[in-house]
């Protein structure tokens, strides 16, 4: 099954692939992990991708395109969770042509939950370790169980900025939700508690897939 899973910052799409995967094994792609290894590999596309980042600029669509292709060649036959992308209706056509999706999960979580779920999320200044204060609490509060590193907020964690990620999340997002409802291929995933647990929301993804 090809797999496209959808949602705003903070809807906890990057959880529940990872969990998709494990129950449906096959693989759980993320663009921002590709273009991750490619710098961290220093390919030439990587090399190219550093070029963009560093001057500021966005990396173009081709780029991540030819990235995602290159992964995607080998999970043709078994399938995938991929996230991440497509993020414009130009992407999703270019996907259209490198593979046929059978189902994009939407996450639909209300902001004011997003908020409450991102302003509540730690991190570790040493070793980078997610926790969060409400459902994933630190052993020793303010202290990495990894590590024993500091426990810090980020800054573009504050709720002020999650509201306008949101925003610029929504008026991007639009016209590719649109885009796949309008194929019949959207499947809406309403979550609005800001507790759930993350298998209770994977249950009711396996049941609309
Ligand atoms: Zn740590």
């Amino acid at each position: 099954m090809r797999i496209v899973i959808f949602g705003p910052p903070g809807s906890g799409k990057g959880t529940y692939a990872s969990r998709l995967e494990k129950r449906l094994g096959i693989a759980h792609i993320s663009t921002g992990d590709l273009v991750r290894e490619e710098i961290r590999n220093q390919t030439p596309l990587g090399k190219t991708i550093e070029k963009y980042s560093s001057s500021g600029t966005l990396v173009p669509d081709k780029i991540i395109t030819q990235i995602l292709k290159k992964r995607l060649a080998s999970e043709l036959s078994r399938g995938f969770i991929l996230e991440g992308y497509p993020r414009t209706v130009g992407q999703a056509k270019e996907l259209k042509k490198i593979a046929n999706i059978d189902v994009v999960v939407n996450l639909n979580v209300p902001d004011n939950v997003i908020v409450k779920r991102l302003s509540a999320r730690l991190q570790c200044k040493n070793c980078g370790a997610i926790y969060n204060e409400i459902t994933m609490k630190p052993k020793v509060a303010g202290k990495c169980d990894k590590c024993g590193g500091e426990l810090f907020k980020r800054v573009d964690d504050q709720p002020e900025v999650i509201r306008e990620r949101l925003k610029v999340y929504q008026e991007a997002s639009e016209p590719v939700v649109d885009y796949y409802r309008s194929k019949n291929l959207l499947k809406d995933i309403v979550n609005d508690d800001p507790n759930v647990d993350p298998e209770k929301v994977v249950d009711q993804i396996m049941k609309a897939i």
